[in-house]
């Protein structure tokens, strides 16, 4: 990976200026040294001061630089896996309890902004649409609805038709959908810069351009090194998610979590007349279709993104058949142009759910939130540091007694493009 590449997103064009990113040169130690300069790390690097402890985090480029600085920044309350698949599996106690911290994440965002004063993230709980790409897809999303009002008392969530969804969004392209109160939208590289100035405003110190390149236990402290610097750390929390093969000192979760390229392209500014039939309640809005896309207005932009550019890197035609998606979604923006195009790395998991554990008495991991992080990081990076402290946090599913390697790691590669293949054939087919 280039460490110096920067993806050319929208947010990154529209994020206020940064302080100068201050680079580890010395030997300083810490309560808790934090690996990774997302979400995860920086609410660990808040929940660490709130704790009355020192947090010193390491980021490798520049806060936000990974997918919290990429992301579409839709916050919401959801995991990748369904409630009533849940209380099949795992019973109605272990659902209620992730339906719980579903909504505690949403919280934790919620708390973040209003409590750090975070104004120019630009968060609103404007609300998210799941629209059916078929009367099955429908049928779920209804079930799902019926599910979570029924064992959950619920009552955030609506049915919609096809009309109703038609106006909501502007595309005839959905049969249903269900609208979902319990979500917003936010800036989300904003929003990772402000929790870094309120990390820093609380007393814990930030190194950008530091990457951790090892992690050796010396005494009762683990020593981290960079280039030109070392921390030691009574404790230290790796939240590398989706970049967790940068350097060795991450190794032992590298392969817990597969890295899966996410997508996204940005329209030029549209008229007034597309604003006010596209999308006009400025909420969020995502499919059914396992190859998901997700779309939003930002501004007076629409963003839309999807699990579309499969390789290491971004390809161009991947950023094409997203083009070609929206145009089909949205035929009256035929002629409109697309001025930005960015991707990011998302992790996922065997089972479709976060992990937070411990990977010795001293270290801690909080990763793989398979491309629904933003509410879900912000939360498990405040517990995963509960943890590190001897707390018993909830984590309900995502606890972890360890980290749990993917058997035949190395087909990575070629098992994501079969499994993408194989739901672009389901997609297609309608199943
Ligand atoms: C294109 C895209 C769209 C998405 N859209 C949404 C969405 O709309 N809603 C939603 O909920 N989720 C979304 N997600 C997922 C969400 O962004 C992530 O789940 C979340 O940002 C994860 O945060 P994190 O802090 O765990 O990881 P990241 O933000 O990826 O941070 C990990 C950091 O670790 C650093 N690092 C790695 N190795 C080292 C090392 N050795 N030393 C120091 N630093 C290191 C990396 O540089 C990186 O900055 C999206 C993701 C992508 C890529």
């Amino acid at each position: 990976m280039n460490a110096t590449e920067h993806p050319r997103s929208l947010w990154r064009e529209t994020a206020p200026l940064t302080p100068a990113p201050v680079v580890l040169t010395k030997a300083v130690k810490a309560d808790i040294a934090i690996i990774g300069g997302g979400y995860t790390g920086l609410n660990a690097a808040l929940r660490a001061i709130e704790r009355g402890l020192h947090p010193v985090v390491l980021e490798a480029v520049e806060i936000g630089w990974g997918a919290s600085g990429r992301n579409g920044g839709v916050v919401s309350t959801k995991f990748r896996v369904s409630l009533s698949d849940i209380a099949k599996h795992h019973g109605l106690e272990t659902a209620r309890r992730m339906h719980r911290i579903g909504h505690d994440a949403m919280d934790c965002v919620e708390r973040n902004v209003e409590g750090l004063g975070i104004t120019d993230a630009g968060f609103a709980r404007t609300g998210n649409l799941r629209c059916a790409h078929n009367d099955l897809a429908q049928a779920r999303l209804v079930a799902e609805a019926e599910t979570a009002r029924d064992m959950f008392g619920d009552t955030s969530l609506t049915i919609l038709d096809a009309d109703q969804v038609r106006e909501e969004t502007g595309s005839g392209d959905f049969v249903g959908g269900v609208l979902s109160t319990h979500a917003g939208v936010i800036h989300p590289l904003n929003y990772a810069r402000a929790l870094a100035a309120a990390v820093r405003a609380g007393g814990g110190e930030i190194f950008e351009h530091s990457a951790v390149l090892a992690r050796k236990g010396n005494g009762d402290r683990t020593v981290l090194t960079t280039a030109q610097g070392e921390v030691a750390a009574r404790h230290v929390l790796i939240a590398t998610n989706g970049y967790s093969d940068i350097t060795a000192a991450t190794a032992p979760v590298r392969g817990t979590v597969i890295p899966f390229r996410s997508a996204m392209i940005a329209t030029e500014p549209l008229g007034p007349n597309l604003r006010a039939t596209l999308m006009p309640h400025g909420r969020s809005y995502s499919e059914t279709r396992r190859m998901m896309r997700w779309f939003r207005p930002a501004g007076d932009r629409m963003l839309f993104g999807g699990r579309g550019a499969f390789g290491r890197e971004d390809s161009a035609s991947a950023f094409q058949e997203l083009e070609r998606a929206l145009k089909e979604m949205f035929p009256q923006l035929a002629g409109t142009a697309i001025t930005h195009r960015w991707s990011g790395l998302v992790a996922m998991t065997m089972d479709s759910l976060p992990q937070v554990g411990m990977l010795d008495e001293r270290t801690g991991f909080a990763l793989g939130y398979n491309g629904a992080g933003v509410a879900m990081s912000s939360l498990m990076g405040r517990r995963a540091v509960d943890l590190i402290q001897g707390d018993k946090p909830d984590l309900g599913l995502m606890e972890r007694d360890g980290p749990k390697p993917i058997p035949f790691y190395f087909l990575r590669e070629p098992a994501v493009r079969f499994v993408a293949g194989w739901y672009q054939f389901l997609d297609r087919i309608g199943r």
